[in-house]
Formats: structure tokens, C-alpha cells, sequence
């Protein structure tokens, strides 16, 4: 059942994402190499404490951290240890936050110093997709039309979009009704209402579509063995139209990057 959100519980989960935009962006200017992702996750905890909420992972069906740090060929929901990153690896954050009793739930693919071009091209892509995506996410459509716009343009470039994990309405639970694919057919699926809040998370590897999962229970990494990409917004139906409550601005304002990619989708400005 989806469960719809007003206006107020609206601005609640915009807080609770911003949250985790701001502990991601935190930690871009860390991520180093020589840096582990243990101490990632530590400085994650504290970032996020200090600012009245909880992590939104940590014991969340008994996940031991408070970020899932999956580099390289892990996909997603691998366990912070003590290994160093490496000068060209990349590492997907996927970070979660509970303020007010709502979650924020929001996820980015940092480079280790200089990575390879067909892995930059990788990142470039799936980030790409995930506003293809949201740019679905609008009165009258429906789920299918966000995954077939993820899935169409990942494929077109040859990438292969996991199957087995999926975006998911948000609220008062992490994962909610409905499951949002990252691919799919054009007009199938759930249609979209107004107040529905979801997290769109395209998973894209640079080779095969599949993926293993590893002894410890929880990473994911792919079959291959070859590198996979995750970035995830938190996206509300206002007024018909997508609109972020999360954002990428801390980690770019961190990295000294400039991007409108957000600005289709921010939320409506005040005219006084
Ligand atoms: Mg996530
Ligand atoms: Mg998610």
C-alpha cells in the first residue's frame, strides 16, 4: 500500500534527506587514498548525531554500520573495514538518517584520485539515468516509465542494470511501497499520486547485469567482477512534478564542482 504524504511530513523528510546530503558531503573532502571506510563510517556517525538524528542504517535488519560502502565491484551494501582506498578505485556511499521518525535515504559513487575513463564514463552514465528517472516521476505516470527511462539509456551505452535490488517509497519506514525497478516496461506499473515520496536508485555494472552476493551475507558484488555505480535522490510528487528533497550541492561545493543537473527539480522558489 503506498502510503501518501502531506505537505508537513513532506518538509519532515526533506529534513531528514538534507541530513544525509550534508553527511555525504562531509565526507567528499575525506575520501582519500590511505583513507579506510571504517573511519568514513565513524566520522559519518558523529556528522549525523550532531545534527539530532540517528543512522538510519545501523541495526537496520541487523547491518552492523552506519553507511554501506561498496567499492569497486561491490554493488551495494558492503561493510566498512580497515583497507585503505586506492588512488583509482571508486567507492559508492549509500548513506540512511532517521530524524522526526522519517527517514533520508541517499547514495553517491565518489572517485579515489584519478580513475579510468571507462569508469568515469560509468559514474557519468548511471548519475545520468537517475534524472532520466526522476524526470518519469510525475502525475499520470507510472512506475515502469521511470525504470524503462533508466534501463534505455544505460543499455544503450552497454551497462547492465541489476535486477535484484530496487528504489522504494519512503516515510516513516526505509522501504515502502512500491518497489521502483530500474527497469521496466513504459506505462506498467503503479501510476504516481500526488505526496508519494520514493528513493530512485539506479545500480548500473559496467559488464554483466548480475550480480553475487558475498559469504558475509550482506555485499553485493558483481558477477564479473567488474565495477558497478549507485546514486540515489529522495524525490517527492508535488504539484505533479518531481521534486528533490535530497541534493548532491555539499559534495560538489566539497569537490569544487559546478552542476544544474538538480535544477529541474528543486523545489519551487518562494517570490518574496
Ligand atoms: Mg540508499
Ligand atoms: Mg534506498
Amino acid at each position: 500500500m503506498i502510503i501518501v504524504k502531506n505537505r508537513e511530513e513532506i518538509e519532515l523528510l526533506r529534513e531528514s534527506a538534507l541530513i544525509v546530503s550534508k553527511t555525504l558531503g562531509a565526507l567528499a573532502s575525506e575520501i582519500k587514498p590511505g583513507v579506510t571506510t571504517l573511519h568514513l563510517d565513524k566520522i559519518a556517525e558523529t556528522c549525523i548525531r550532531d545534527y539530532g538524528a540517528i543512522p538510519g542504517f545501523l541495526g537496520l535488519y541487523d547491518f552492523p554500520n552506519t553507511l554501506c560502502m561498496s567499492p569497486n565491484e561491490q554493488v551495494v551494501h558492503g561493510i566498512p573495514n580497515d583497507t585503505p582506498l586506492q588512488e583509482g578505485d571508486i567507492i559508492s556511499i549509500d548513506c540512511g538518517a532517521i530524524k522526526n521518525g522519517f527517514y533520508g535515504d541517499h547514495a553517491y559513487t565518489f572517485e579515489i584520485g584519478e580513475v579510468a575513463p571507462e569508469i568515469k564514463k560509468l559514474l557519468d552514465v548511471t548519475k545520468e539515468s537517475l534524472y532520466m528517472g526522476i524526470a518519469e516521476f510525475k502525475f499520470g505516470k507510472r512506475v515502469g516509465d521511470v525504470g524503462y527511462a533508466i534501463q534505455k539509456y544505460c543499455e544503450d551505452h552497454g551497462y547492465g542494470i541489476v535486477r535484484e535490488l530496487v528504489g522504494h517509497g519512503l516515510g516513516k519506514k526505509m522501504h515502502e511501497d512500491p518497489e521502483m525497478p530500474n527497469y521496466g516496461r513504459r506505462g506498467r506499473g503503479k501510476k504516481f499520486i500526488e505526496g508519494m515520496v520514493v528513493a530512485i536508485e539506479p545500480m548500473v555494472n559496467l559488464g554483466t547485469h548480475r550480480i553475487k552476493q558475498h559469504r558475509d551475507g550482506w555485499t553485493i558484488t558483481t558477477r564479473d567482477n567488474k565495477p558497478s555505480a549507485h546514486f540515489e535522490h529522495d524525490v517527492a510528487l508535488v504539484d505533479g512534478k518531481p521534486e528533490l528533497l535530497s541534493t548532491f550541492d555539499y559534495i560538489y561545493d566539497a569537490l569544487g564542482i559546478t552542476s544544474d543537473e538538480e535544477a529541474p527539480f528543486r523545489a519551487h522558489q518562494s517570490t518574496n
